[in-house]
């Protein structure tokens, strides 16, 4: 049976902007958001930039307050209530949820060596006690992460990105977390280095036991990587199912649009994809109804007053459109 790691019910974060009583207004950047997380899992979370994918990785770290609905962290050995978790609790869950940075340039202090990089999260935290100790726990993680021993007393300079992010890596998890985002976490790599990333992240998992969030606007390499997807668009969770059944028949326009865009090896597909045409809204600024409708090409009346809601079939797949139904049925994906 599948244990859930995170629960996050009705989540929402809000940011209050500008100054003075006239002109003080709330950004939503995350809005009523509910996903279940399980244990030992690779979730993906989707969408363009300024869709608050980033927000709410944030907001389950508790790196941002949390300013509607709640959110439950459980591994099995603690149980914390995210919103009203104690100052002591907090400590106790930086050491469980950790952070894999995208731009591993600028992570790393050049100033340090990539020991001093891993070990700093240990002292910090108060996990070890000794030199000795740390330097132990450093070499044990420096070595899972396909680093080798000879660079640790060498500073990040001296590195290429992917040998970089093994480092970032290695810091995130030197803490023995449970629960790591991975924010765009190979954007920054090429290509052939993106794979090699991605592959340690895989097998990171399986050796340690970790559950990741991975938020990515590259649907291809979320393709390859998560068991679930979630996809946002402006704050909301427009779909989210298991991602074999999202990527064979996605049902919401908007992930239809992305999914289109996904360059195709097949020369027949080039030239099919469906452009979006406009940017994504501000979020001081939304549409009313369903948030998607300044974009869509099928919204009709009922679009822009009346905001849908997500909309499970029983099979882990939901979706949030009027229209999802009789759209499958006419424009196939
Ligand atoms: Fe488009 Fe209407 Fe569905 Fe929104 S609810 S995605 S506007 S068809």
């Amino acid at each position: 049976m599948t244990e859930t790691l995170i629960r996050a019910e009705n989540l929402s974060v809000g940011f209050q902007i500008g100054k003075g009583l006239f002109n003080k207004f709330t950004l939503k950047a995350v809005d009523n958001v509910t996903i279940h997380i399980e244990k030992g899992s690779f979730f993906g979370l989707v969408g363009e930039s300024g869709s608050g994918k980033t927000t709410l990785g944030r907001a389950l770290l508790k790196a941002v307050p949390i300013t509607g609905g709640n959110a439950h962290y459980s591994d099995g050995e603690v149980e914390y209530d995210l919103e009203k978790i104690s100052k002591e609790q907090l400590k106790d869950y930086r050491k469980r949820a950790q952070l894999i940075f995208q731009d591993p340039y600028a992570a790393l202090s050049p100033r340090m060596t990539v020991r001093d990089i891993i070990a700093e999260p240990l002292e910090v935290m108060g996990i070890t006690r000794t030199r000795a100790e740390t330097d132990a726990r450093v070499r044990e993680i420096a070595a899972k992460c396909r680093l080798n021993l000879e660079h640790l007393r060498r500073f990040p300079h001296a590195f290429s990105g992917g040998q970089r992010q093994r480092i970032s890596i290695a810091r995130a998890l030197v803490s023995d977390p449970k629960f790591v985002v991975a924010d765009e976490s190979v954007a920054a790599l090429d290509v052939s280095i993106q794979a090699d990333v991605l592959n340690l992240l895989k097998q990171l998992q399986k050796d340690l036991g970790l559950t990741f969030m991975f938020i990515s606007h590259d649907l291809s390499v979320v393709a390859h990587t998560c068991d679930h997807v979630a996809v946002m668009y402006l704050g909301r969770l427009v779909e989210t199912a298991p991602t074999r059944k999202l990527f064979a028949a996605p049902r919401h326009p908007y992930t239809k649009a992305l999914f289109s865009a996904i360059p195709s090896l097949d020369p027949d597909d080039r030239g099919k994809a469906q452009k979006l045409e406009g940017e994504i809204p501000s979020p001081t600024n939304q549409p009313p109804g369903c948030k998607f409708h300044t974009r869509c090409p099928h919204a009709i009346d009922v679009c822009k007053s009346v905001e849908p809601q997500l909309e499970g079939d029983g099979s882990g797949h939901e979706v949030s459109c009027h229209r999802w139904k009789e759209l499958m049925e006419t424009i196939p994906a």
